[in-house]
């Protein structure tokens, strides 16, 4: 079943590669939003294709005028990435963004990775890096090679969020908190850079779960209340939703999870602010990690798919599964994370 969807993806893929301006990695987002065929793009028009991620005008404007006939040039497009300034899908074929005009090499052929790998074709490397993204196929060496050709780009912003990613996925990553403390040195954020150089010294020591709770607790006390508290609590929810709508791509049931997220709405409303901020905490640590235990379970699958498993990891990932169920996700993603630790 899984083979037969990933063919009829890849026609999909090919079908809509044909338009000059759409390259493997737009035709694979657009076909991750259901548009499988030309005439259902035609039909959305420049409206529906500028709501997707990574859609921008130019590009936007592009495969209209192209799907429509009225276009004067044909180019082919080869690879493509997201811009690591304005998230927009842009050729490599260009130094500056098309989207958002930013230049994006600053003649760095090479990037060196702190753990001694070279990349010689960056842009190419960070085409391949998306694409694996955009498939499913990503995981935390993806998103470390990322964060590094993006932070050679200059984009630290963007290639700080991938490192974070790296630290969702497993906090033990080899030089990840030395490339963390660097990065955050280098933007001037002296108190990340001395934590993540402390965890650089002191990870080895604790488990992944005391890790990530660890840092992502300091990383929440970094941020100190300001101004209005009821402004704040308004963001504090609507990144709640956020991460709540990603976690909906898991296919898990996250009954409690919106309970979490209705009690903060009801909290917020009725002035009880401190509860709204708790419950709204609750969602953002519930749905990440519900995110992280649906990409471990799939990677326990694929290893299962491929070789004899003993018996216990199997039960444990039933178990993790269980545990899903019943909403307990920081017990599901520390057994995932143990168990996967164990059979790689
Ligand atoms: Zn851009």
């Amino acid at each position: 079943m899984e083979e037969y969807t990933a063919i009829k993806d890849h026609d999909a893929v090919s079908t809509l590669m044909t338009v000059p301006s759409i390259g493997e990695l737009t035709a694979r987002v657009l076909v991750n939003q259901g548009f499988r065929d030309l005439e259902h793009i035609e039909k959305a028009g420049m409206g529906g294709i500028l709501k997707i991620r990574g859609m921008g005008e130019k590009k936007a404007r592009d495969i209209m005028d192209e799907i429509r006939g009225t276009s004067g040039y044909t180019a082919i497009v080869v690879s493509e990435f997201f811009c690591p300034y304005c998230e927009k899908i842009v050729t490599i074929s260009s130094e500056i963004c098309h989207e958002c005009g930013r230049r994006y090499t600053d003649g760095d052929e090479w990037v060196f990775l702190p753990d001694g790998g070279v990349i010689d074709e960056p842009l190419e490397a960070l085409a391949e890096m998306d694409m694996k993204i955009a498939e499913g196929r990503d995981n935390e060496g993806v998103w470390y090679v990322r964060g590094c050709i993006q932070e050679s780009m200059g984009a630290f912003e963007s290639a700080n969020e991938c490192y974070d990613r790296v630290v969702e996925m497993n906090p033990h990553f080899a030089t990840i908190w030395n490339t963390k403390a660097r990065l955050a040195t280098k933007m001037g954020r002296l108190k990340d850079a001395t934590q993540a150089y402390r965890l650089a010294v002191d990870h080895r020591t604790m488990g992944s779960e005391v890790l990530y709770n660890m840092y992502s607790r300091e990383k929440e006390v970094e941020s100190p209340s300001q101004g209005d508290g009821a402004e704040e609590i308004v963001e504090k929810i609507s990144q709640a939703k956020k991460m709540l709508s990603r976690a909906r791509s898991t296919g898990f049931d996250l009954t409690s999870i919106k309970g979490s997220l209705k009690a903060a709405i009801k909290a917020k409303e009725t002035g009880e602010l401190e509860k709204a901020e708790e419950c709204a905490r609750d969602v953002v640590d519930h749905s990440r990690m519900a995110v992280l235990t649906f990409k471990l379970l799939e990677k326990g699958r694929r290893i299962m798919g491929d070789e004899e498993l003993d018996t216990p990891s199997r039960e444990g990932f039933k178990r993790v599964e269980d545990l899903v169920d019943q909403g307990m996700y920081r017990e599901a993603l520390s057994l995932a994370q143990e168990l996967i630790r164990k059979i790689e």
